[in-house]
């Protein structure tokens, strides 16, 4: 259940990895000439060609085949991180990147073979070694060929590493402006401190927490905080790939406005946050110990739409029933 993306393999440069072939040809014919000694000067250098030959191109091709191999499949992606995929490096490019890698180890391979059947052959030392020289030009050139290819996926591998570790379960995801409670909710609701976990386009990623086994609550600082307006292509688009993740939205309000932004502003968030989402709200009215009666009337009034709660995450009051909201809403809608 982690991110899937965390076991691509660094993806070495055409030079580093026909460095890294050669060596190990050079080891392997080593070890060969000394096996061979007292054998004929032209069964030798076929010999040692051939080896060489077939170390290098299984160590070219089995080099890409692993990128291939440890990268996960776009199209068997959760569909959170298939977007992700698509906002961060594009999931066109990234296929056809791993199609081009399929198609030089493949090919590496192949020639791999015909060159050491011709080694084989060779009719002197000179034809073998020279037949030994072509294959690793071909190979230089087929790398070379894919170089923009390697160069795309060592970026997207980058990118891609950190993206967060998120379970597939029912996902609650926690919005609201900073400072009106929402992480002190999500510890108290999940009664545990949260897994922090980065996310693309933010510095203060997301953090991860769980009511039982069955449950995901998603707070995200930095996303779902400040509207959207304030926004760039990139950051709305890491917005939206929240879609994918939430099943049902917790807006945290503070009405005693002490967390810095007055009662409007944060309206105006949670309009932007609800048109945006096409799953359940709740709003939880938080910080209840510091409001009269009389304001929490006036603030309810102006959130007929939607379905709400009062709470105080900091003094307790209301967790267990809005904990059991959350419970039926998710496992029902499940
Ligand atoms: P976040 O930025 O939305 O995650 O907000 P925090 O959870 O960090 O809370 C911001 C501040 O509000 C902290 O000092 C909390 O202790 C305080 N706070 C959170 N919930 C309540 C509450 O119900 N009542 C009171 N009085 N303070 C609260």
């Amino acid at each position: 259940d982690a991110n899937p993306f965390k076991k691509m393999p660094t993806i070495l440069t055409p030079e580093e990895l026909m460095d890294k072939a050669y060596r190990r040809g050079e080891k392997v014919a080593s070890e060969l000439r000394t096996t061979l000694i007292g054998v004929p000067k032209l069964l030798k250098s076929r010999t040692v060609e051939e080896h060489k030959i077939r170390t290098m191109a299984s160590v070219v091709s089995d080099n890409l085949l692993k990128i291939i191999s440890k990268t996960p499949s776009i199209d068997r992606l959760k569909p959170f991180y298939k977007e992700l995929v698509e906002v961060m490096v594009g999931i066109d490019e990234f296929k056809k990147s791993l199609g081009a890698v399929k198609w030089a180890s493949d090919l590496v391979k192949k020639l791999g073979n015909e060159y050491a059947k011709k080694a084989r052959r060779a009719k002197t030392p000179k034809e073998a070694s020279g037949f030994r020289r072509e294959f690793v030009g071909r190979t230089a050139s087929i790398l070379k060929q894919i170089y923009p290819n390697l160069a795309f996926l060592a970026v997207a591998r980058e990118k891609l590493k950190d993206l967060p570790t998120v379970k597939e379960l029912p996902t609650l995801v926690i919005a609201g402006y900073p400072n009106v409670g929402k992480s002190t909710l999500l510890r108290k609701l999940t009664g545990a401190e949260p897994e922090i976990n980065s996310y693309p386009f933010t510095t203060k990623g997301l953090n991860v927490g769980y009511i039982g086994e069955d449950i995901q609550v998603v707070d995200t600082p930095g996303v779902l905080d400040r509207p959207l307006y304030e926004r760039n292509d990139i950051e709305l688009q890491a917005v939206l790939a929240l879609n994918y993740l939430a099943n049902m939205i917790l807006f945290v309000l503070d009405p005693s406005e002490y967390c810095g932004y007055s009662i409007e502003e944060q309206l105006n968030l949670l309009k932007e946050v609800s048109d945006l989402f096409k799953v359940p709200i709740i709003v939880a009215i938080n910080k209840i110990d510091l409001v009269d009666g009389e304001r929490l009337k006036e603030i309810e009034e102006k959130l007929k739409d939607y379905r709400v709660i009062k709470i105080s995450a900091d003094k307790d009051i209301g967790l267990d029933e809005l904990k059991k909201i959350i419970v039926d809403e998710l496992l029902r809608t499940e």
